[in-house]
């Protein structure tokens, strides 16, 4: 395929796992003799497109011309030293960290630690993250990341919304020095919520003023630090809570908000190690008060205990999260930022809280020098100045001929961020715009009442690891805890772990996308602009809608925007009353989170006995909602791995009843070049790049959620204050703080559909979806197969019922999941969309022999659970149970168990069920603890390291 050079195979060949002699093998099974007669019986013939994405799409190219159509995009960007602040900071990541974790497969193919048994290095580096975020902050909790400063501040208004006890009528205050794009973004986020937004100068405040919640950015956005003390003191005597957007730099100088007052702090770890890459993606955080902790959003870490007493860390107060609480969740967050909150930790440790000091003096440093030369305005400074200048457009022109950016704030003044990576001579030429000559400071930005007097920091793990070869051996320590893509298959359904290719990868870390500040001169991204044009060209292509908008940077992100979009539709047509989304309960925990955002009630809709959609249910609930039906959301194919062939008739009828369809993207892997959702019925709908276009899941993000539309919608989709070309002039505003979202990262989806073309993209689609259906044909004999479609096919993925083996066995989805450890693999997902069941997703990119490996286990594992049926062994006594078993059990003296150690150890080979061939194809992964007790693990929480004392 393709105009590849030098022959050999294409890329399509490298990406899709099964060769074709593999196809024809699981075809076979199936009983086809070619793909096109499979395929037509999987797919719904009222859906299938007429036009062949392969007309539609260019060619594949080979990975040579695609790298070097990315290096001809790279040339169009201008890296300039932006000095333009407002949240975005030139950093330097340190080398070892870029190499051994963001060039690293070990840590970007992750996936979210919901299994921690075999997640305990990036749980370690997370707990470490959160452990810096309360140390900085000065308060008690802190959750893993967020996915901006700007949602993060979103977040921490509908927290204190629901903890304060301030009346209905209380509103929240914004102050006019919060960062122009936070406080955009918490006004879209407040007007479906029916919040009512001041923004006030809170220092000036009318006392009388009944508000649940106030927003302050310390330092502020012109670079000035107010004492905010008896603004918190004013708050808590109303109930209302008081939220900090900080900077952790500054913090290593200055008080901790946890120290005067604030009771959640916000805000971005970019500047510890993450480039800017025009806006994202980085960690965002926010840390609390101790007493709000049920009511933090995102995923917290927690220590607990293992099966043997050791201790061990494990993802925390998960009841909290949408996938339990649903309507109820504390936020819609599901992806999040793992892989560069990890980074943040990591620089922490490397430059450890001496090091961190040393940067931030002289950051200040240079500041405080250049406040002596030029007339600024600030009363206190960490490292930005407004600076009064007699003429900006000179200055900026002056600036410009120096390729350095200055933040823009009106004609008489402008503004400057110093950051770690301005030198002794860059600072020159900083003195030298402003016509002045580099003197030595006199005074200091930071008065003796706000330095910072308490320390941070200290445990351990931040004073270890400053030199090259113990970080870098710490890394790996991490990374070989831990099981990722780089090992083996990880079959989680709803989540596409596919191949995240290395020429996908290369252009992300390329000096040209990394290093742009989302706010610089526009002219200076001219290749991102171009390449993020191209990317919104070809995915409307595929999906057949109309207009997309790259901004939202998770899928719940999408679809939030989305719902948005469709409330604002039915508002611009004076129908503001319709409020009720009708979701089915086989739906992501996301969907009903994000439909409440939005303003919308949400009202189930059962599914039948085959796992679709109740038409009949349907029928009813939009007759009792008549009116008042905003949308229906729904996923296509279905999260019970169907497609449903009603898909068009149930969409005619959400628009008879005047409502919008919301088709969930997540499970595109099925449909690229088979079917569109913009055209058999769907109005909008979100994507997950993270997902179906080969963005890695970098152990619970990041990730790029577009959202996509049919042209009646597109007025509504996300727009920017800082960016006109960022989304249309009539939208609801900014969901995300970037104008393009964590757009450092769209070069790998781009590249991957450049590498497979249309004609690529659509075979993908269709092994993805011969795949599952062979792995459910070998399965079925061992785990009944919950719901397939009429002609008893699946589509990408397929649930394994376990509810009758764990009635008759006692064997649980948890015990086969801590058993396929023992065996090298990552479990299923479990439980989701149903209760006691394991839902398998192989994707287009693990071959044959991988899944037979999978397959095997799965039997094997079946052969043991009959042991117990038969009653020759009690659960309790199973090795099912005791999994997983780590090397200090099975070596241990003491073994009373009712196997032996080699069963324990090696059930592949015990049980002699996998052939030898497949076997040796893997060496032994070692889970590193046994099984975690979580409830043990909530009862005592603990989410951050001991403080020192505890060491002594
Ligand atoms: C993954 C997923 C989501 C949420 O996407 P995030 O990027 O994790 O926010 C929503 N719906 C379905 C069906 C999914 O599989």
């Amino acid at each position: 395929m393709g105009g590849h050079v030098g022959g050999g195979k294409g890329f399509q060949d490298r990406h899709i796992g099964p060769s074709g002699a593999q196809e024809e093998e699981m075809l076979s099974v199936l009983g086809y003799s070619n793909l096109k007669d499979f395929i037509a019986d999987v797919v719904p013939e009222n859906i299938v497109i007429e036009k062949k994405l392969a007309q539609v799409l260019d060619n594949a190219k080979s990975e040579v011309e695609v790298i070097d159509e990315l290096r001809t995009l790279a040339s169009e960007n201008e890296i300039f030293t932006s000095l333009i602040g407002t949240g975005y900071y030139g950093t330097i990541t340190p080398p070892v960290i870029k190499r051994n974790v963001l060039e690293n497969p070990a840590w970007y193919t992750a996936y979210t630690p919901y299994q921690p048994e075999i997640s305990q290095g990036r749980l370690e580096a997370l707990f470490a993250f959160q452990t810096v975020i309360t140390d900085m902050t000065g308060l008690a909790i802190s959750n893993a990341s967020m996915l901006d400063e700007s949602t993060a501040a979103a977040e921490a208004m509908t927290l204190a919304r629901r903890t304060s006890k301030a009346g209905d009528d209380a509103v929240f205050l914004i102050d006019h020095n919060v960062h122009p794009q936070t406080k955009a973004v918490v006004i879209t986020r407040a007007k479906p919520l029916g919040i009512k937004v001041l923004e006030v100068d809170v220092l000036a405040v009318d006392p009388f003023l009944n508000f649940f919640g106030v927003l302050v950015q310390y330092p502020d956005t012109t670079g000035a630090m107010d004492d905010f003390s008896d603004l918190a003191t004013q708050a808590h005597s109303k109930d209302a809570l008081l939220i900090a957007a900080t900077d952790l730099l500054a913090l290593t100088l200055i008080t901790a908000p946890g120290e005067w007052g604030a009771d959640i702090a916000v805000g971005s770890a970019q500047r510890f190690g993450v480039p800017m890459g025009f806006g994202g993606p980085h960690a965002g955080f926010m840390a609390v008060r101790s007493g709000l902790e049920r009511a933090l959003p995102g995923r917290l870490i927690g220590q607990s205990v293992d099966a043997h007493g050791n201790p061990a860390f494990r993802l925390a107060l998960q009841t909290r999260e949408q996938h339990i609480r649903r309507d109820k969740a504390t936020s819609n967050i599901c992806t999040a930022q793992v892989l560069l909150a990890n980074m943040s930790a990591f620089y922490s440790m490397w430059h450890g809280p001496k090091g961190l000091i040393e940067i931030a003096e002289r950051v200040h440093g240079y500041t405080a020098a250049l406040a002596t030369v030029v007339e600024s305005v600030n009363k206190s400074y960490f490292d930005t100045l407004t600076i009064k200048v007699a003429d900006a457009a000179v200055v900026h022109k002056m600036a410009a001929s120096l390729r350095i950016n200055l933040g823009i704030v009106d004609a008489k003044h402008v503004r400057i961020s110093i950051d770690e990576t301005v030198t002794a001579s860059k600072f020159a030429e900083i003195v030298s715009i402003f016509g002045a000559k580099v003197v030595s400071a006199q005074g200091s930005g930071i008065s003796p009442a706000i330095k910072r007097t308490s320390t941070f920091l200290q445990h351990p793990v931040f004073n270890t690891y400053h030199s090259e070869t113990s970080m870098m051996r710490y890394l790996r320590t991490l990374a070989d805890r831990d099981l990722a893509l780089d090992r083996t298959m990880i079959p989680l359904g709803s989540c596409t772990m596919k191949l995240n290719s290395v020429t996908e990868m290369e252009a992300v870390t390329w000096p040209e996308f990394a290093s742009l500040h989302p706010f610089a001169p526009a002219d200076q991204s001219k290749g991102s602009r171009k390449l993020i044009a191209q990317l919104s060209k070809w995915l409307v292509e595929i999906t057949g809608y109309d207009a997309v908008s790259l901004q939202p940077n998770a899928g719940s992100q999408g679809e939030f925007a989305g719902l948005l979009a469709i409330r604002n539709y039915h508002d611009s047509r004076s129908e503001q009353e319709r409020d009720i989304c009708l979701i089915p309960s086989s739906a992501h925990g996301t969907n009903a989170a994000s439909a409440v955002m939005a303003g919308m009630k949400v009202v189930v809709i059962t599914c039948d006995e085959a796992g679709n959609v109740s038409l009949d249910d349907l029928k009813l609930k939009i007759s009792e909602h008549a009116g008042k039906l905003a949308a229906l959301m729904v996923t296509y194919p279905s999260t019970h791995g169907v497609f449903e062939s009603a898909i068009s008739e149930i969409c005619a009828l959400v628009h008879e009843a005047g409502g919008q369809v919301y088709v969930d993207g997540a499970n595109l892997n099925a449909l690229v070049g088979l079917a569109q959702p913009g055209k058999f019925g769907a109005d909008v709908s979100h994507l997950n790049l993270h997902k179906t276009f080969c963005i890695p899941h970098g152990g619970g993000g990041p990730g790029v959620g577009p959202v996509i539309a049919r042209a009646h919608l597109a007025p509504f989709l996300p727009n920017h204050p800082l960016d006109a070309t960022a989304g249309p002039t009539t939208g609801p505003g900014p969901i995300s703080g970037a104008p393009f979202g964590s757009a450092s990262i769209l070069p790998i989806s781009w590249a991957y559909i450049r590498l497979m073309g249309g004609a690529g993209l659509t075979h993908a689609t269709e092994v993805a979806i011969l795949s599952a259906n062979y792995m459910a044909a070998r399965l079925k004999g061992s785990y009944p197969i919950l719901y397939t479609g009429e002609k008893g096919l699946i589509a990408h993925e397929c649930i394994l019922d376990v509810r009758e083996i764990t009635k008759v066995s006692g064997v649980t989805v948890d015990d086969i999941a801590k058993r396929l450890m023992d065996f090298g693999f990552h479990a299923p997902t479990m439980s989701f969309p149903v209760p006691g069941t394991l839902m398998i997703e192989p994707t287009e990119s693990e071959d044959i022999l991988e899944m037979n490996r999978f397959i095997d286990a799965m039997i094997a594992i079946k052969y043991e659970i009959d042991e117990i049926i038969e009653g020759k062994v009690a659960v309790e006594d199973s090795a099912l149970r005791h999994a997983p078993h780590t090397v200090g059990a099975v070596a241990s003296n003491e073994w009373d168990r009712s196997y032996s150690r080699e069963r324990g150890a090696f059930p592949a080979t015990f049980t002699g069920l996998i052939p030898g061939e497949l076997i040796g194809m893997k060496g032994k992964y070692w889970p590193t603890t046994g099984r975690i007790d979580g409830a043990y693990g909530d009862r005592n929480l603990v989410c951050s390291c001991p403080p020192i004392e505890s060491f002594a």
